[in-house]
């Protein structure tokens, strides 16, 4: 039961100020991101954004893979979404490391092979996969013209996003 002991005291912290229940679920600055798991992006806090404006859907790589698509759908149709932003960074692992390599190293960590481990967010040229992605939400079906759709590299060191599409 410890494991996590630290986690929920900061949490009881945080609950005690809490003031938002029974907020709804709609992004109320109509944006949604798709963007990287990783620790360095605040996704919210780089677009100016709090807590309530934006449907956040993370991946390694922030790639629009089949389930980000589901969610970007879903957000446009029941949640207020008019605007998309798909936004991988500099110095991603999976966009600096080949599948070869990734795996290499999982394997050395886990101690056993890793050789059919699908990495399946692996991206060799990270500005085509961005464009890719752009143009696989711009023609979905289910998004709307209107629906606005822009592809940024974000910045881990400078913090900016830099739109590439
Ligand atoms: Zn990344």
């Amino acid at each position: 039961m410890s494991d996590f002991d630290d986690l929920l005291a900061a949490n009881q912290t945080y609950a005690e100020t809490f003031d938002d229940g029974g907020f709804d679920g709609v992004a109320h600055a109509g944006v949604a991101i798709v963007t990287c798991m990783d620790s360095r992006i605040e996704p919210l806090a780089m677009l100016g954004l709090g807590l309530g404006d934006a449907k956040i859907f993370r991946n390694p790589g922030g790639r629009v893979t089949p389930q980000a698509m589901e969610a970007l759908v879903l957000g446009v149709h029941l949640l207020n979404v008019k605007r998309i932003l798909i936004v991988p960074h500099t110095r991603c692992a999976v966009a600096s490391n080949t599948e070869a390599a990734l795996r290499a190293k999982i394997a050395e960590s886990a101690g056993q092979d890793a050789s059919w481990l699908d990495l399946t967010v692996v991206v060799d040229d990270q500005a085509r996969a961005l464009a890719e992605d752009v143009a696989k939400v711009r023609s979905h079906p289910f998004v709307p013209e209107d629906v606005k759709v822009g592809g940024f590299i974000y910045d881990v060191d400078t913090g900016l996003l830099n739109q590439k599409v």
